[in-house]
């Protein structure tokens, strides 16, 4: 096992990593930038190193930075968090020829996923089914057309080098498609370096449900189980939930047993997650797959009782895995809110200082966050304040469980998302499980989450008008 590792990470994911390691026993150098020289999570560290000023690019993003200071504090590996560098696999390159061990997956297995129009076609070689659309990636907008009328309306542009939801379009026409195809180009080329995009059919009334991986430097490759990431807002999860509250249960192994396939197809190792769609019918299709820790690994963690963080660390030290696929069984329901600094109506980002703080507790309640009273939320780096877990020995206790930890949530001074999702956790369709990915937006469309329930107009006044601090009965 390491005994010495820099994080390269910020926000929560640090504290998390943070945390494993001192349960470990592995001593921790924080890499931080000058905006986060205030960050609590530094007193936790063995040791912190300052990177450069607060524009990632000049930070977190700055590789001769971060291996100066993984020389200079003489550490065995870095941890990459997710986000910046995490899946960047020149940055995995250059770590491991310096002699320093990068925390994730082979840089082959990262260049492999990371370009997905690549990925597809891995995928499809190991009999996983694909979204049907463009064999690899489309140069012009007639050619888009074309693929188009293969698979029928709608479509969606994606970029290859893609993430975090953005620089994704739906056509529902050849003139829209006509029309978004080259804005589409140059905005990938503009977000991600490359204007490579590919055209997948548009699967209407999907959910997303993922499957979390585990796999060694000896071929040993397990399954942590589902999340259903369905609760999104523009393509970026809000709400994850583990498991999935509506698979069949043969559809759940085939998940499991196809990202096992693709994994062991590109000899992975570390922690990752297989995203698939799966339709209204139970079809499922592979749509990318992650090779870093993610956000929403906490529901897996409720659920499995595997600690992913450590898992992730024995493993990239050249440990076995301590776990067999028979060893893994999910107990309960785990969900997950992540609470950003956004405004709950517009999804605004809305930075700021945190006046007051207290975050919920109790039994079955679990909140990864690094906030505190007098922490300012910068707008340079992304909004997410924390994570709002629960975890109850089925999903009727953990929404309830969720309804009254939300309720006690306190961040004043900021705006959060706390107040939808009092609302989406008193919404029927989310009670009974029946949401697609595209739930928000349609709700949203149609008035709002207090129109949904009242019928009456007013959703915005009830969403905005909430308080920082939840009052007693929410709304
Ligand atoms: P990113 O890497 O940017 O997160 P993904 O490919 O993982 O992009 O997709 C993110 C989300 O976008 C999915 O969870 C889903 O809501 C939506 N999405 C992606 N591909 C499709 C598709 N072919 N049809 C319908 N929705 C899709």
């Amino acid at each position: 096992m390491f005994s010495r590792i820099l994080l390269c990470a910020r926000g929560e994911i640090a504290l998390r990593i943070i945390r494993a390691c001192r349960e470990l026993g592995i001593a921790t150098v924080a890499a931080y930038s000058e905006a986060d020289k205030d960050a609590v999570y530094l007193n936790f560290a063995d040791e912190t190193i300052c990177i450069g000023p607060g524009p990632s690019d000049q930070s977190y993003l700055n590789i001769p930075a971060i291996i100066s200071a993984a020389e200079v504090s003489d550490v065995e590996a870095i941890h990459p968090g997710y986000g910046f560098l995490s899946e960047v696999s020149r940055f995995a390159e250059v770590c491991r020829s310096c002699n320093v061990e990068f925390i994730g997956p082979s840089v082959t297995a990262m260049s492999q996923m990371g370009d997905k129009v690549k990925a597809r076609e891995i995928a499809a070689s190991t009999g996983a089914s694909i979204v049907p659309g463009s064999k690899g990636a489309v140069e012009t907008g007639e050619q888009a057309v074309e693929v188009a009328h293969e698979v029928n309306y709608p479509v969606l542009v994606k970029a290859g080098l893609g993430g975090g939801g953005r620089g994704m379009r739906v056509a529902h026409n050849d003139m829209s498609l006509l029309n978004c195809f080259a804005v589409a180009q140059s905005e990938a080329e503009a977000a991600f370096g490359s204007n490579a995009v590919y055209i997948e059919k548009y699967i209407t009334g999907a959910r997303h449900v993922e499957i979390q991986l585990l796999g060694d430097h000896h071929g040993n490759v397990i399954h942590l189980g589902d999340r259903d990431c369905s609760l999104q807002r523009r393509h970026q999860k809000l709400i994850e939930e583990a498991p999935c509250p509506v698979l069949d249960d043969t559809v759940r192994e085939k998940l499991g047993q196809s990202a096992i396939a693709i994994a062991k197809h590109i000899n992975y190792y570390g922690a990752g997650t297989v995203e698939f769609l799966v339709d209204e019918e139970g079809n499922y299709y592979f749509i990318e797959m992650n090779c870093r820790i993610q956000v929403e690994h906490p529901v897996t963690e409720m659920v499995t009782g595997v600690d992913i963080l450590r898992e992730q660390l024995r493993i990239a030290s050249g440990e076995r895995l301590s776990l067999r696929q028979d060893d893994i069984n999910m107990q309960g329901v785990a969900i997950e809110c992540r609470i950003n600094a956004e405004d709950p109506v517009t999804f605004r980002p809305a930075p700021g200082t945190i006046t007051k703080y207290y975050p919920p507790g109790g039994p079955g309640v679990r909140v990864d966050s690094h906030a505190y009273a007098g922490f300012t939320i910068s707008p340079i780096y992304d909004s997410l304040v924390g994570k709002l877990i629960v975890h109850r020995r089925n999903r009727r206790e953990a929404i309830a469980c969720m309804q009254r930890a939300l309720q006690e949530y306190i961040i004043d001074g900021i705006k959060t998302t706390i107040p939808l999702y009092i609302e989406i956790f008193d919404h029927s369709a989310f009670l009974s499980g029946r949401i697609d990915t595209k739930f928000v937006e349609n709700v949203l469309d149609n008035g709002g989450f207090s129109n949904a329930k009242t019928g009456s107009g007013g959703t915005e006044t009830g969403r905005t008008q909430q308080a920082t601090t939840p009052q007693k009965g929410g709304k």
